[in-house]
């Protein structure tokens, strides 16, 4: 689950990370009585989740709180769209109304969980306040990695090792590695998956201070954390994903695909977005219904599928068994049914009822194409996009 930068500022604040003082407004009004605060000077920034908001227009320094009230107004009820959104934007429904901080240096620092070394692992670089992605891309050694002890965590050592590689003036290199030590226990104590300050930076008068604050938090540890489930902002999220949450099912959008496809299971899901990649076709997204669908879910999922304008083919991999192939297969000709969708299907169907989930979905009226194995499957929804255009 995503948190705007408001509701992460103040969980930093919490454990101790030095944040710029800052107001969260959701009106011109509140915007103008928040800079006045801070005598006039002050930057208005557009509370979305995501990042790019700078390059994007939605990060103003403003003079006056006159200002950051007209600023606030140009912002509030619009959508941003920035190199993270879609091509609709995310809508800003409030502003964070900050102090001016005295940009000396701007830094990278993140903590996520590395999968490969098991283990959470410190990010950080000098060339922070830029796309980090880019910066990986063309100039990766200027970021280092740094480890952490699954079981122990960061030790202070490692914390001073990193803000000196990261070039932080001798005197507050202390009250650096505080700050990252205190990062971490963020990243430990929300049960977050992305810990993001970007830019960290050093002040005029060489304070280390988290400028903008990005967390992530691990959707299945929410049960744990009942304070941090109300922050979620649903609005954010685009029709679909809405939908899909709604209906518990796990829904992932991706770039530049075409097959919408239809799974259960985590795994199958990945073997899927494999087979149909090495066709040459990507897939448009993925749903995941789980292993307890009923046929009504299995219904809405494929009407989420074929919801998106971009599925130009549905792959449906259905591994039966808590999830019967027969339950799929009517859910499957129910959802394409209510949405009058007219895409082609590809079906593969294993494990419990496989026959009966085909023989349903042969007599129904659909256009299926049916495949024996996954591997094969990949070709049959290149052939099948091929003789649909
Ligand atoms: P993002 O673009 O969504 O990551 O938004 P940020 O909060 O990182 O802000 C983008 C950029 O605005 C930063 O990298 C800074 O260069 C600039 N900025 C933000 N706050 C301040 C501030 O208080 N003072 C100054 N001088 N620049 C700021
Ligand atoms: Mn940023």
């Amino acid at each position: 689950m995503k948190l705007h930068e408001y509701q992460a500022r103040d969980i930093l604040a919490r454990f101790g990370v030095t944040v710029p003082d800052a107001k969260y407004a959701e009106t011109p009004e509140e915007a103008r009585a928040a800079a006045e605060g801070f005598g006039g000077k002050a930057v208005v920034k557009a509370q979305v989740h995501a990042g790019g908001r700078g390059l994007a227009g939605g990060v103003k320094l403003v003079s006056s709180a006159d200002e950051a009230a007209e600023v606030a107004k140009s912002l509030i009820g619009t959508n941003l769209v920035t190199h993270q959104t879609g091509p609709e934007g995310a809508p800003v429904n409030g502003v964070l109304v900050a102090e001016l901080t005295d940009i000396k240096t701007e830094l990278y620092i993140s903590i996520v969980v590395d999968a490969e070394m098991r283990t959470p692992v410190i990010m950080a670089s000098q060339a922070g306040g830029m796309d980090i992605e880019t910066v990986a891309a063309e100039s990766p050694e200027k970021i280092i990695r740094v480890a952490t002890d699954p079981v122990h965590g960061l030790w202070p050592y490692q914390a001073r090792d990193i803000a000196i590689a990261l070039g932080i003036p001798p005197a507050s290199v202390r009250s650096a590695a505080s700050l990252i030590m205190n990062l971490f226990k963020v990243f430990t104590d929300t049960d977050a998956t992305l810990v993001e300050i970007n830019p960290l930076v050093v002040t005029g008068d060489d304070l280390v201070v988290a400028l903008d604050s990005k967390v992530d938090i691990e959707d299945d540890a929410l049960f744990r954390h009942p304070d941090l489930a109300k922050l979620a902002d649903p609005a954010q999220d685009g029709e679909l994903e809405r939908r899909a949450n709604d209906a518990g099912l796990a829904y992932v959008k991706l770039d530049d695909g075409s097959v919408g496809c239809m799974v259960n299971g985590a795994g199958l899901a990945m073997a899927t977005m494999d087979i149909t990649l090495r066709a040459g076709t990507n897939p448009a997204n993925f749903l995941d219904v789980g292993g307890g669908a009923q046929e009504d879910k299995i219904a809405e999922a494929f009407d989420i599928i074929v919801s998106d304008p971009d599925v130009k083919a549905v792959l449906v991999n259905i591994f039966g068994g808590i999830l019967r192939c027969d339950i799929a297969a009517r859910g499957v000709v129910q959802g394409a049914t209510a949405s009058g969708s007219l895409v082609p299907i590809v079906a593969v169907m294993r494990g419990t009822n496989a026959k009966e989930g085909l023989e349903i979905l042969r007599d129904s009226d659909l256009n299926v194409t049916f495949a024996d194995a996954l591997s094969e499957a990949a070709p049959t929804i290149a052939r099948v996009m091929a003789e649909a255009n």
